[in-house]
């Protein structure tokens, strides 16, 4: 049973110890899939800012080429054919790249790289136009996204001032960039596998974004939370509320060069740990049936065993129960014969080994054949019974062994007694028998009386329980002899003397 326990415990610990280590791989996997879609996100951004950054960086190569022409009064002296050769000779000619115009300081195309004399039209409206005749600035203007008034298409504009020698504004150098165009380098780049890919035009507004929604294009995500938490550092990654649309998302954005443009990548929680909670649904199952088939398995297992052990123990109480049915006298209750041979032999032994006296007294009714014979054969038992009672009240249970050997005959094994003490228990027993005045009209005395014959080794050199016996039934037989109700106690020498007529008693 205590090994039971212990196996118990054993494998309730190893399912402890499973579940840990498995939730402990599972929170690892975790931060891993975490980890995995923010390097996925930000090398998108990346890739995608730089490509912009550069095509941008080209565009505007063009754009400063075509200004520095006009710069020089020579180019602009030259016929519009030569002067159109000499602006746009080193214009890139690109897909996705518009038209580059060249507008007077009141808003009216001068040329375009499209052709020398383009149709007559003014730009003096336009955002960048007005800021260029109001600023006196160098720089690269990038347009929030617009549609562009040459082609009807979404155009993010970029433009640069152009000056005369004494710094007053003389016109605009202004170029498209079609934002179909971002959405080939989206494409190009993988952005449809990670989760909402952003490009922010200047003020926030939408210039490009996969998955693609024309009706969003040119609309402002400038006062949304998450805008202006891209607004706050060049890169980065946060959790925020989306832009569009409801949840949270893990966002991984960059600004695009120094330019007035963002990149971001969103996606939602639940995409990013997708495959997560898949790997945890099915290690999850297998962790919970394996724990769940140790843990109902140990049960079982002690419940067989506690079963087996209160089988055992029932069979133990039947056992012993019938070990004392076997061993008693039926009709007083005494140790039977049986018990009295095992007995005898026991206490000879120990006698031997600890050299210690062992007596036995054997004890006979007298005439007991003619009492049966006059009061019938239950009255003898009943007599019987009263002889076992009388044993009982002179002997010690807890240290001597009574015992009904035979019909009316009885004896007493007393460990570690002298014959001297041996004969006081003995003539007790006769006492009390005969203290009962049972009457006995067969028996000379008048009533119930016993006989005794006693023996006590090493006193008597018995060389074995029966001779030990023998010694007491010869003593015995000497107490019939010598008118019953009476003990003796067999000497070595009557011993001798005894044996030669021994065959003549039964
Ligand atoms: P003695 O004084 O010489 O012993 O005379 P006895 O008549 O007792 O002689 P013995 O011991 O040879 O006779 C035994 C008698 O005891 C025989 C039988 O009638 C009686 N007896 C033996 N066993 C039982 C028993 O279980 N119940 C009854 N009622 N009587 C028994
Ligand atoms: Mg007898
Ligand atoms: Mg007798």
């Amino acid at each position: 049973m205590h090994s039971a326990a212990w196996l118990s415990a054993f494998n309730l610990l190893a399912v402890a110890g499973l579940c840990a280590v498995s939730a402990f791989m599972l929170w690892q996997m975790r931060l891993d899939a975490a980890r995995r879609a923010e390097i996925t996100s930000r090398s998108l951004v990346q890739v995608l800012g730089r490509d912009i950054a550069r095509n941008i960086e080209l565009y505007d190569l063009s754009l400063r080429a075509v200004v520095d022409g006009m710069k020089r009064s020579d180019v602009a002296q030259l016929n519009p054919e030569l002067r159109h050769m000499i602006l746009f000779d080193r214009a890139a000619t690109a897909l996705g790249f518009g038209t580059i115009l060249v507008l007077d300081q009141a808003g009216n195309a001068i040329t375009t790289s499209q052709s020398v004399y383009p149709p007559a039209f003014n730009s003096a409206d336009r955002e960048y136009f007005q800021y260029f005749a109001t600023h006196d600035d160098d720089e690269l203007r990038v347009s929030p996204p617009s549609i562009s008034r040459l082609s009807g298409q979404w155009v993010i504009m970029l433009s640069r001032r152009v000056s005369n020698p004494d710094g007053s504004f003389a016109g605009v150098v202004a170029g498209a960039i079609f934002l179909d165009y971002f959405r080939g380098l989206f494409a190009a780049a993988g952005a449809d596998h990670a989760g909402t890919v952003t490009l922010y035009g200047p003020g926030g507004t939408v210039a490009m974004r996969e998955p693609f929604d024309p009706h969003l294009l040119g609309t402002s995500v400038a006062r949304t939370p998450s805008f202006q938490e891209i607004l706050k550092v060049r890169s980065g990654s946060f959790i925020g509320p989306a832009m569009v649309g409801d949840g949270d998302r893990h966002f991984v954005f960059t600004h695009v060069g120094n330019y007035p443009l963002q990149l971001s990548a969103a996606v939602p929680p639940s995409d990013v740990y997708a495959d997560w909670y898949r790997q945890t649904l099915s290690l999850g199952l297998v962790v919970l049936i394996l724990c769940a088939t140790t843990v109902v398995l140990t049960w079982l297992f002690g419940r067989e065993l506690s079963h087996r052990l209160r089988a055992e123990q029932v069979t133990a109480a039947l056992n012993t129960e019938l070990e004392t049915l076997a061993t008693t006298d039926a009709l007083t209750g005494l140790s039977n014969r049986r018990r009295f041979d095992e007995a005898l032999a026991r206490e000879w032994r120990r006698s031997v080994r600890t050299r210690q006296p062992l007596s036995l007294i054997l004890l006979d009714a007298d005439h007991f054949k003619g009492f049966n014979d006059r009061y019938g054969h239950q009255s003898g038992d009943e007599a019987l019974k009263l002889i076992a009672r009388s044993i009982e009240a002179a002997t010690d249970p807890s240290h001597d062994i009574a015992c009904r050997i035979g019909g009316e005959e009885f004896a007493v094994i007393l460990p570690d007694t002298e014959a001297v003490s041996a004969e006081v228990v003995a003539d007790r027993i006769r006492e009390a028998v005969a203290g009962w005045k049972v009457p006995h009209a067969a028996n000379p005395q008048g009533i119930i009386t016993v006989s005794g014959g006693l023996a006590q080794t090493p006193l008597i050199p018995a060389v074995d329980p029966a001779a030990l016996i023998a010694a007491a039934d010869a003593a015995l037989y000497e107490a019939k002899q010598l008118g019953r109700n009476r003990i003796e106690v067999a000497v070595q020498a009557a011993t001798r003397l005894r044996h030669a007529s021994m065959h003549g008693h039964s």
